[in-house]
Protein backbone atom coordinates (compact mmCIF):
# COMPACT_ATOMS: atom_id res chain seq x y z
CA UNK A 1 0.00 0.00 0.00
CA UNK A 2 1.43 3.69 -1.00
CA UNK A 3 2.44 5.90 2.26
CA UNK A 4 2.03 9.03 2.94
CA UNK A 5 5.54 10.72 2.80
CA UNK A 6 4.72 14.42 3.55
CA UNK A 7 1.93 14.27 6.47
CA UNK A 8 3.49 17.25 7.91
CA UNK A 9 2.51 20.48 6.01
CA UNK A 10 1.86 24.79 5.75
CA UNK A 11 -1.70 25.34 4.59
CA UNK A 12 -1.71 26.98 1.47
CA UNK A 13 -3.72 29.53 2.92
CA UNK A 14 -1.75 30.37 5.90
CA UNK A 15 -2.21 34.15 5.45
CA UNK A 16 -5.17 33.39 6.34
CA UNK A 17 -4.58 30.98 8.97
CA UNK A 18 -3.04 30.91 12.53
CA UNK A 19 -3.55 27.15 13.03
CA UNK A 20 -1.67 26.42 9.53
CA UNK A 21 0.99 24.15 10.66
CA UNK A 22 -1.04 20.52 9.73
CA UNK A 23 -0.44 16.91 9.87
CA UNK A 24 -2.63 14.06 8.08
CA UNK A 25 -2.28 10.66 8.76
CA UNK A 26 -3.95 9.99 5.77
CA UNK A 27 -3.74 11.11 2.60
CA UNK A 28 -7.23 10.75 1.54
CA UNK A 29 -10.48 10.18 3.40
CA UNK A 30 -12.56 7.59 2.56
CA UNK A 31 -16.14 9.03 3.92
CA UNK A 32 -16.22 11.04 0.92
CA UNK A 33 -18.27 13.83 2.44
CA UNK A 34 -20.83 15.02 0.01
CA UNK A 35 -19.74 18.72 1.03
CA UNK A 36 -15.73 17.99 1.38
CA UNK A 37 -13.91 20.59 -0.74
CA UNK A 38 -10.83 18.28 -0.08
CA UNK A 39 -11.67 15.77 -2.04
CA UNK A 40 -12.16 18.00 -5.34
CA UNK A 41 -8.19 17.76 -4.89
CA UNK A 42 -8.06 13.76 -4.78
CA UNK A 43 -8.13 14.33 -8.61
CA UNK A 44 -3.93 15.48 -8.03
CA UNK A 45 -4.07 13.76 -4.67
CA UNK A 46 -5.07 10.22 -5.99
CA UNK A 47 -7.36 7.76 -4.01
CA UNK A 48 -5.39 6.12 -2.43
CA UNK A 49 -5.90 5.89 1.53
CA UNK A 50 -2.28 6.11 2.02
CA UNK A 51 -1.52 6.03 5.72
CA UNK A 52 1.21 7.93 6.95
CA UNK A 53 4.83 7.01 6.54
CA UNK A 54 5.41 6.67 10.34
CA UNK A 55 9.16 5.94 10.32
CA UNK A 56 9.93 9.17 7.74
CA UNK A 57 7.62 11.30 10.15
CA UNK A 58 9.55 10.39 12.92
CA UNK A 59 12.29 11.46 11.43
CA UNK A 60 11.51 14.97 9.84
CA UNK A 61 10.37 15.73 13.10
CA UNK A 62 13.62 14.58 15.32
CA UNK A 63 16.12 16.02 12.35
CA UNK A 64 13.61 19.23 12.50
CA UNK A 65 14.39 19.68 15.89
CA UNK A 66 17.68 19.29 15.61
CA UNK A 67 17.81 22.04 13.05
CA UNK A 68 18.73 25.36 14.74
CA UNK A 69 19.08 27.09 11.71
CA UNK A 70 15.55 26.47 9.22
CA UNK A 71 15.11 28.18 6.52
CA UNK A 72 11.88 26.36 4.92
CA UNK A 73 8.30 27.10 6.57
CA UNK A 74 7.74 23.22 7.44
CA UNK A 75 11.95 23.74 9.55
CA UNK A 76 10.56 26.71 11.33
CA UNK A 77 7.10 25.23 12.46
CA UNK A 78 8.99 22.25 13.87
CA UNK A 79 11.55 24.73 15.38
CA UNK A 80 8.79 27.32 16.67
CA UNK A 81 7.19 24.07 18.22
CA UNK A 82 3.68 25.73 16.46
CA UNK A 83 0.68 24.20 17.51
CA UNK A 84 -0.03 21.06 14.60
CA UNK A 85 -3.65 20.70 13.29
CA UNK A 86 -4.21 16.94 13.34
CA UNK A 87 -6.90 16.32 10.68
CA UNK A 88 -6.73 19.15 7.95
CA UNK A 89 -7.23 17.48 4.40
CA UNK A 90 -8.59 14.07 5.28
CA UNK A 91 -10.10 12.74 8.85
CA UNK A 92 -7.37 11.42 11.46
CA UNK A 93 -10.40 8.99 12.95
CA UNK A 94 -12.36 7.99 9.81
CA UNK A 95 -13.29 4.57 10.11
CA UNK A 96 -9.87 2.99 8.42
CA UNK A 97 -8.55 4.28 11.64
CA UNK A 98 -9.98 1.78 13.96
CA UNK A 99 -7.42 -0.68 12.27
CA UNK A 100 -4.63 1.05 11.56
CA UNK A 101 -3.84 2.95 14.35
CA UNK A 102 -1.17 5.43 12.32
CA UNK A 103 -2.95 8.50 13.85
CA UNK A 104 -2.61 6.87 17.62
CA UNK A 105 1.16 5.91 16.58
CA UNK A 106 1.97 9.67 14.81
CA UNK A 107 0.49 11.33 18.63
CA UNK A 108 2.50 8.85 20.51
CA UNK A 109 5.77 10.60 18.61
CA UNK A 110 4.45 14.04 18.89
CA UNK A 111 3.85 13.40 22.94
CA UNK A 112 7.14 12.14 23.34
CA UNK A 113 7.93 15.91 22.37
CA UNK A 114 5.33 17.13 24.67
CA UNK A 115 3.70 19.09 21.11
CA UNK A 116 0.72 20.87 21.18
CA UNK A 117 -1.71 19.43 18.58
CA UNK A 118 -5.49 20.31 17.77
CA UNK A 119 -7.50 17.72 16.81
CA UNK A 120 -10.21 18.10 13.99
CA UNK A 121 -12.66 15.25 13.90
CA UNK A 122 -15.86 14.10 12.83
CA UNK A 123 -15.14 10.61 14.26
CA UNK A 124 -15.08 11.09 18.09
CA UNK A 125 -16.47 7.91 18.37
CA UNK A 126 -12.63 6.24 17.45
CA UNK A 127 -11.14 9.73 18.93
CA UNK A 128 -12.37 7.80 22.75
CA UNK A 129 -10.65 5.09 21.71
CA UNK A 130 -7.64 7.79 22.35
CA UNK A 131 -8.73 8.57 25.27
CA UNK A 132 -5.17 7.71 27.41
CA UNK A 133 -3.18 9.38 24.96
CA UNK A 134 -5.28 12.94 24.43
CA UNK A 135 -5.61 13.07 28.15
CA UNK A 136 -1.86 12.69 29.03
CA UNK A 137 -0.81 14.80 25.88
CA UNK A 138 -3.40 17.57 26.80
CA UNK A 139 -4.81 17.51 23.47
CA UNK A 140 -6.81 20.33 22.27
CA UNK A 141 -10.52 19.00 20.76
CA UNK A 142 -12.49 19.88 17.79
CA UNK A 143 -15.17 17.77 17.18
CA UNK A 144 -16.96 18.61 13.81
CA UNK A 145 -20.96 19.57 14.11
CA UNK A 146 -22.12 21.77 11.42
CA UNK A 147 -25.18 23.33 12.25
CA UNK A 148 -27.99 20.90 10.52
CA UNK A 149 -27.27 18.07 13.25
CA UNK A 150 -28.40 14.79 12.42
CA UNK A 151 -29.65 15.95 8.79
CA UNK A 152 -25.98 17.02 8.31
CA UNK A 153 -25.41 13.78 8.93
CA UNK A 154 -27.79 11.58 6.90
CA UNK A 155 -27.55 13.95 3.92
CA UNK A 156 -23.94 15.11 3.68
CA UNK A 157 -21.88 12.67 5.78
CA UNK A 158 -24.08 9.74 4.49
CA UNK A 159 -24.89 8.80 8.23
CA UNK A 160 -20.76 7.28 8.03
CA UNK A 161 -19.52 9.29 10.60
CA UNK A 162 -20.31 9.67 14.60
CA UNK A 163 -23.45 10.75 15.06
CA UNK A 164 -23.57 14.79 16.16
CA UNK A 165 -25.62 14.11 19.43
CA UNK A 166 -23.13 11.10 20.52
CA UNK A 167 -20.05 13.86 19.11
CA UNK A 168 -21.24 16.05 21.60
CA UNK A 169 -21.77 13.94 24.25
CA UNK A 170 -18.07 12.69 23.85
CA UNK A 171 -17.19 16.75 23.31
CA UNK A 172 -18.66 16.77 26.99
CA UNK A 173 -16.41 14.01 28.72
CA UNK A 174 -13.37 15.11 27.18
CA UNK A 175 -13.87 19.12 28.47
CA UNK A 176 -15.02 17.36 31.87
CA UNK A 177 -11.47 15.26 32.18
CA UNK A 178 -10.11 18.75 31.28
CA UNK A 179 -9.07 18.97 27.85
CA UNK A 180 -9.46 22.02 26.12
CA UNK A 181 -12.85 21.80 23.42
CA UNK A 182 -14.27 23.64 21.00
CA UNK A 183 -17.00 22.57 18.25
CA UNK A 184 -15.76 23.50 14.91
CA UNK A 185 -19.37 24.09 13.62
CA UNK A 186 -18.08 24.30 9.38
CA UNK A 187 -19.91 24.45 7.00
CA UNK A 188 -22.55 26.82 7.63
CA UNK A 189 -24.44 26.61 4.16
CA UNK A 190 -26.43 29.13 3.30
CA UNK A 191 -29.94 28.34 1.19
CA UNK A 192 -29.50 24.59 3.35
CA UNK A 193 -29.18 25.58 7.13
CA UNK A 194 -30.85 28.59 8.63
CA UNK A 195 -30.12 31.30 11.36
CA UNK A 196 -32.74 29.21 13.80
CA UNK A 197 -30.59 25.88 13.10
CA UNK A 198 -27.21 27.89 13.94
CA UNK A 199 -28.95 29.51 17.43
CA UNK A 200 -30.56 25.73 17.97
CA UNK A 201 -27.02 24.49 18.02
CA UNK A 202 -25.82 27.29 20.09
CA UNK A 203 -28.48 26.79 22.61
CA UNK A 204 -27.36 23.14 22.74
CA UNK A 205 -23.75 23.88 23.30
CA UNK A 206 -24.75 26.28 25.89
CA UNK A 207 -26.97 23.61 27.55
CA UNK A 208 -24.01 21.40 27.75
CA UNK A 209 -21.36 23.55 28.40
CA UNK A 210 -19.58 24.03 25.12
CA UNK A 211 -18.13 27.66 25.35
CA UNK A 212 -17.03 27.58 21.99
CA UNK A 213 -18.32 27.12 18.39
CA UNK A 214 -17.06 28.87 14.41
CA UNK A 215 -18.91 29.01 11.80
CA UNK A 216 -17.85 29.60 8.10
CA UNK A 217 -19.92 29.68 4.87
CA UNK A 218 -19.69 26.94 2.25
CA UNK A 219 -16.22 26.37 -0.24
CA UNK A 220 -18.60 25.84 -2.90
CA UNK A 221 -16.24 24.14 -5.62
CA UNK A 222 -17.45 22.26 -8.58
CA UNK A 223 -17.20 19.05 -7.02
CA UNK A 224 -19.08 19.73 -3.76
CA UNK A 225 -21.73 21.67 -6.30
CA UNK A 226 -22.22 18.88 -8.38
CA UNK A 227 -22.99 16.17 -5.04
CA UNK A 228 -25.50 18.79 -3.64
CA UNK A 229 -26.89 18.86 -6.80
CA UNK A 230 -27.04 14.85 -7.29
CA UNK A 231 -28.13 14.89 -4.10
CA UNK A 232 -31.13 16.66 -4.50
CA UNK A 233 -30.46 20.02 -3.04
CA UNK A 234 -31.11 23.01 -4.67
CA UNK A 235 -28.19 24.17 -5.93
CA UNK A 236 -28.83 27.18 -7.40
CA UNK A 237 -30.58 28.80 -4.28
CA UNK A 238 -27.29 27.50 -2.13
CA UNK A 239 -24.83 28.97 -4.62
CA UNK A 240 -26.67 32.58 -4.77
CA UNK A 241 -27.16 32.18 -1.12
CA UNK A 242 -23.24 31.53 -0.58
CA UNK A 243 -22.31 34.39 -2.36
CA UNK A 244 -20.99 37.54 -0.08
CA UNK A 245 -23.82 39.82 -1.11
CA UNK A 246 -26.35 37.55 0.92
CA UNK A 247 -24.08 35.95 3.29
CA UNK A 248 -22.40 39.26 5.00
CA UNK A 249 -26.21 39.51 5.71
CA UNK A 250 -26.62 36.36 7.35
CA UNK A 251 -23.09 36.18 9.38
CA UNK A 252 -23.98 39.13 11.57
CA UNK A 253 -27.10 37.47 12.74
CA UNK A 254 -24.84 34.53 13.71
CA UNK A 255 -22.50 36.70 15.31
CA UNK A 256 -25.17 38.35 17.22
CA UNK A 257 -26.55 34.93 18.33
CA UNK A 258 -23.15 33.59 19.39
CA UNK A 259 -23.08 36.98 22.07
CA UNK A 260 -26.72 36.71 23.19
CA UNK A 261 -25.71 33.50 24.35
CA UNK A 262 -22.33 34.11 25.60
CA UNK A 263 -20.51 31.36 22.94
CA UNK A 264 -17.21 32.63 21.76
CA UNK A 265 -17.10 32.18 18.48
CA UNK A 266 -14.28 31.86 15.89
CA UNK A 267 -15.25 33.57 12.64
CA UNK A 268 -12.60 32.58 9.89
CA UNK A 269 -14.69 35.08 7.85
CA UNK A 270 -12.75 37.82 8.61
CA UNK A 271 -14.07 40.80 6.14
CA UNK A 272 -17.65 39.96 6.18
CA UNK A 273 -17.33 39.60 10.16
CA UNK A 274 -16.06 43.47 9.80
CA UNK A 275 -15.35 45.22 12.89
CA UNK A 276 -15.38 41.61 14.73
CA UNK A 277 -12.74 40.75 17.14
CA UNK A 278 -12.01 36.89 17.59
CA UNK A 279 -11.69 36.25 21.48
CA UNK A 280 -9.51 32.93 21.00
CA UNK A 281 -5.90 33.52 19.47
CA UNK A 282 -6.90 31.16 16.65
CA UNK A 283 -10.27 31.20 14.39
CA UNK A 284 -11.71 28.79 15.00
CA UNK A 285 -12.78 29.99 18.88
CA UNK A 286 -10.09 27.75 20.20
CA UNK A 287 -7.21 28.89 22.47
CA UNK A 288 -3.96 26.82 21.74
CA UNK A 289 -0.37 27.22 22.59
CA UNK A 290 1.49 28.60 20.06
CA UNK A 291 -0.09 29.45 16.31
CA UNK A 292 0.90 30.69 13.28
CA UNK A 293 1.05 34.77 12.98
CA UNK A 294 1.84 35.96 10.02
CA UNK A 295 -1.92 36.01 9.00
CA UNK A 296 -4.65 38.26 8.51
CA UNK A 297 -6.32 36.87 11.75
CA UNK A 298 -3.16 38.24 13.91
CA UNK A 299 -3.00 41.30 11.83
CA UNK A 300 -6.63 42.31 12.26
CA UNK A 301 -6.05 41.74 16.04
CA UNK A 302 -3.22 44.09 15.77
CA UNK A 303 -4.78 46.88 14.05
CA UNK A 304 -7.87 46.83 16.01
CA UNK A 305 -5.28 48.25 19.20
CA UNK A 306 -2.72 49.82 17.04
CA UNK A 307 -4.31 51.12 13.39
CA UNK A 308 -2.47 50.29 10.11
CA UNK A 309 0.79 50.01 10.27
CA UNK A 310 3.59 48.65 8.13
CA UNK A 311 5.00 47.59 11.87
CA UNK A 312 2.34 44.48 11.86
CA UNK A 313 4.02 42.95 9.18
CA UNK A 314 7.43 42.39 11.31
CA UNK A 315 5.92 42.28 14.73
CA UNK A 316 3.68 38.97 13.41
CA UNK A 317 6.26 37.75 11.09
CA UNK A 318 7.51 34.12 12.51
CA UNK A 319 8.82 32.51 9.29
CA UNK A 320 5.96 30.67 8.32
CA UNK A 321 4.61 31.40 4.64
CA UNK A 322 5.89 33.90 2.48
CA UNK A 323 6.87 37.19 3.93
CA UNK A 324 6.62 39.08 0.41
CA UNK A 325 3.32 37.85 -0.97
CA UNK A 326 2.01 38.57 2.77
CA UNK A 327 3.28 41.98 2.49
CA UNK A 328 0.97 42.19 -0.76
CA UNK A 329 -1.80 40.92 0.57
CA UNK A 330 -1.29 43.41 3.25
CA UNK A 331 -0.95 46.28 0.92
CA UNK A 332 -4.13 44.99 -1.00
CA UNK A 333 -1.96 43.99 -4.32
CA UNK A 334 -3.39 40.69 -4.67
CA UNK A 335 -5.95 40.70 -7.30
CA UNK A 336 -8.47 38.51 -6.28
CA UNK A 337 -7.64 38.23 -2.45
CA UNK A 338 -9.48 39.64 0.06
CA UNK A 339 -7.38 41.80 2.28
CA UNK A 340 -7.15 44.00 5.54
CA UNK A 341 -8.27 47.23 3.04
CA UNK A 342 -11.33 45.78 2.52
CA UNK A 343 -12.06 45.61 6.01
CA UNK A 344 -10.51 49.07 6.13
CA UNK A 345 -12.86 50.26 4.32
CA UNK A 346 -15.66 49.09 6.37
CA UNK A 347 -14.80 51.73 8.48
CA UNK A 348 -13.34 49.07 11.02
CA UNK A 349 -9.80 51.42 11.02
CA UNK A 350 -10.27 54.76 11.30
S1 LIG B 1 -14.88 13.22 7.18
FE1 LIG B 1 -14.05 15.27 6.89
S2 LIG B 1 -12.22 15.02 5.58
FE2 LIG B 1 -13.47 13.13 5.44
S3 LIG B 1 -14.72 13.43 3.63
FE3 LIG B 1 -15.92 14.09 5.43
S4 LIG B 1 -15.53 16.33 5.58
FE4 LIG B 1 -13.94 15.45 4.22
Amino acid sequence: MKELKNGLGIRGDSLYCPLSFTLDTYGNCLTYCYHCYFRRLNHVWGNDLKPLDIELFRKKLENGIKNTSPRASISTAIHNRNTIRVGNKTDPYQTVEKTKRVTRKALQILKKYHWDVIIQTRFTENLMADEDILLSMKANIMPVISPGLDRDWEVLEKGATTPPMMRLKHAVHLQRKNLNVGVNGEPFIPGFHTVKDFEDIIKLLKTCKIKSYNTYNLHLNDWVAKNLHHIGLDIEKIWFMNQDAQWKKILPQLIAIAKKYNIRLGCPDFVNSGSYQEDSNTCCGVNVKKPTTFNVVYWKKIMKKTGFSYSILEKSWDGIGDYEEGKKLFEGKKPGMYSLKDIKEKGLFK
